[in-house]
């Protein structure tokens, strides 16, 4: 499919960046580039960029979606502000398919805990 010059650089934002950005915050990037862009341009190309499995999204309750590159890797999310931090657990397809008894496409884990900031203040706040 044609990659649109804005396809293009929006796909070199997601993957260069390691801080798992907003479509908001790409859109800020990206206007550095092309000034005239709008939003629902950024949309539509994240939508077809995920569509062709090209990025990732990382959807996480009560928090806008976050775009990160398609290179396999896990997620740490801090379960008070959201954040994530990269973890690098290997592949697991193997293991999960032998414990579901199927073949699977993909797999999607986080795993909740809570960053030292958010950590911090509840030690804080207990004191
Ligand atoms: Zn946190
Ligand atoms: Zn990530």
């Amino acid at each position: 499919m044609l990659v649109t010059k804005y396809g293009k650089k929006i796909l070199e934002i997601v993957e260069q960046s390691r801080s798992h950005m907003t479509a908001e915050q790409i859109f800020e990037a990206l206007r550095q580039t092309y000034p005239k862009v709008v939003l629902a341009t950024v949309y539509n190309n994240l939508n077809r960029l995920w569509e062709e499995d090209r990025i990732r999204k990382v959807s996480v309750e009560g928090m806008p979606d976050r775009y990160d590159r398609i290179q396999r890797h896990d997620h740490l999310v801090c379960k008070k502000c959201g954040r994530l931090l990269d973890v690098d657990l290997g592949d697991l397809t193997v293991q999960l398919e032998r414990a579901a008894g199927q073949a699977i496409l993909s797999y999607d884990l986080k795993l909740m805990y809570l960053c030292e900031e958010c950590r911090n203040d509840a030690n804080k706040k207990g004191m």
